[in-house]
Order: C-alpha cells, then sequence, then structure tokens
C-alpha cells in the first residue's frame, strides 16, 4: 500500500473566501502514484473549511450570504468566544461547512460526481493556514 502526505498552505488576505484547491489536489494524487483507494482532504485550522459543491460564483455568493445570516461576524460583543477573540462567527461558519472530505481515487482519478469540486473555504484569513492531504491505496 502506498502512502502519501502533503500539507497546502494558503495566506487568504481577506477574512473570508472560497477557492478551488481541486487542480492542487489533482497534483498530489499524480505525485502519490495511487490509482485505487482514498483521498483525504481536511482543513488543518478550526476556523477554515474544506468541502465539496459547484464551481460557481452565484453559490459562492449565496453561501456568504447564508453563513453571515446564520453566524454574523459583526457585532462580535454577541459571542462569549470573542472575549478572547473576533473570530467566534468563524469557528461557527467553520461547523456548518465542514472539516474534511474523503474522495474515492479510481483508475488514477478523483471520482466525482457531475459538477463536483473541492473547495477551501477560509472564515478568518489574513494568516497563513494549512490543508492537509493523505492519499492512501495502490
Ligand atoms: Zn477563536
Amino acid at each position: 500500500m502506498k502512502s502519501f502526505r502533503k500539507e497546502l498552505w494558503f495566506n487568504v488576505p481577506t477574512r473570508r473566501a472560497f477557492i478551488n484547491i481541486t487542480p492542487q489536489v489533482e497534483e498530489c494524487l499524480r505525485e502519490s502514484g495511487v490509482h485505487e483507494g482514498l483521498a483525504l482532504v481536511n482543513a488543518m485550522h478550526i476556523t477554515a473549511s474544506v468541502f465539496i459543491n459547484d464551481d460557481e460564483s452565484g453559490l459562492h455568493h449565496d453561501y456568504e450570504v447564508w453563513l453571515e445570516k446564520l453566524a454574523p461576524h459583526e457585532p462580535v460583543s454577541q459571542y462569549r468566544h470573542n472575549g478572547y477573540e473576533d473570530n467566534a462567527d468563524a469557528h461557527l461558519k467553520r461547523q456548518v461547512m465542514g472539516r474534511e472530505v474523503v474522495v474515492a481515487v479510481t483508475d488514477g482519478k478523483l471520482d466525482f460526481g457531475t459538477w463536483e469540486q473541492i473547495f477551501y473555504g477560509e472564515f478568518d484569513g489574513g494568516r497563513k493556514k494549512r490543508v492537509l492531504v493523505k492519499i492512501i491505496g495502490s
């Protein structure tokens, strides 16, 4: 069995963003040499997400609006967590959007459904953060 591990680094200048990281994960898969197996991709921070959905700008706008309704950034005084920081909303947004995805690897490719792409969701940007890619198989 082969095992591959790599960290992808991001430094998003804005507080929030959605980044399509499918090309980076596909590059990891090529590097791994795995043809049949599983690929795990997870955010290594509690204020960022990795999720799968459509790469469509209208949908990304809708996520932004929806998440701001669920957990508005301001006023930061509404959150107890913000006694220490100003990013309680980012923790909550990450919880909704998820920590990780697992994608089947079939015949050397990510075995996606139609329109599926992998995204990094940043909810508290302006600093360096990591995503872990772990690929196992043969
Ligand atoms: Zn925090």
